[in-house]
């Protein structure tokens, strides 16, 4: 398979696992996640109709995605990787959506550039609903705490919650305490499920689900 018919088959994925959810198809978005592959691997699957993708460094797509999307107006860049404050700007200018807020830093670094640049990406709060150490991500008992301090300290608008669960360990129960903590929260967008994981994602709500290696191929 190449990658248009591997995003087809995710495509057809995603519909059949919301039809079992009964959830509408158009409540999940795909964000095509591109990372380490190069122009010429991403055309075709721009071809093939996709326009939501997600990188998870700053640089690679600085580097990859303005010659891309002056090719392709329309294309929305999402960070999925973890983001260091003093790459705030660069991100806040280059990227529609940022899935990996999880410390104060950051919070303050972003609501600057928000504030100067007059862009508003949608944001994410990334959890580590595993507490993981060597993991990024705010641990789930402090979730509370660190969304109303995004709030009222740093006047962050949070859209949403992201996790990615620890990767010897079913997925469900993660996915299950992000979306109660977001419904708490009252907040809309769970980012969460990648190529092993997004039918299950996907049944606990997921807005957002991040494919790379079933669309692009195995990553070298
Ligand atoms: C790489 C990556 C993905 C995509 O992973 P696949 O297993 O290739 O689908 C999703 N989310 C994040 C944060 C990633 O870094």
């Amino acid at each position: 398979m190449d990658s248009p018919e591997r995003l087809a088959a995710v495509r057809q994925q995603i519909a059949l696992a919301c039809r079992t959810a009964g959830r509408d198809p158009a409540s999940v978005t795909l964000v095509a996640v591109s990372k380490t592959f190069d122009a010429g691997a991403i055309e075709p699957v721009i071809a093939a109709g996709q326009s939501v993708f997600g990188e998870n460094r700053v640089q690679e797509a600085k580097a990859k995605w303005p010659a891309l999307q002056a090719r392709h107006p329309g294309i929305a860049l999402h960070l999925v990787g973890s983001l260091q404050s003093n790459k705030a700007k660069e991100a806040v200018a280059l990227f529609d959506a940022i899935h990996s807020v999880d410390r104060p830093s950051l919070c303050e670094a972003l609501a600057k550039e928000i504030a100067r640049l007059g862009r508003r990406p949608t944001l994410f709060v990334e959890l580590n609903t595993g507490s993981e150490p060597q993991k990024a991500g705010v641990p789930p008992e402090r979730a509370d705490e660190f969304l109303k301090a995004c709030r009222e300290t740093y006047g962050l608008a949070i859209a949403g919650l992201m996790c990615i669960p620890p990767a010897d360990e079913p997925p469900a129960p993660h996915f299950a305490l992000t979306a109660k903590i977001a419904w708490r929260h009252e907040l809309k967008l769970l980012s969460m499920g990648m190529s092993g994981d997004f039918q299950t994602a996907i049944e606990l709500g997921a807005t957002h689900v991040r494919i790379g290696a079933a669309i692009f191929g195995a990553r070298t």
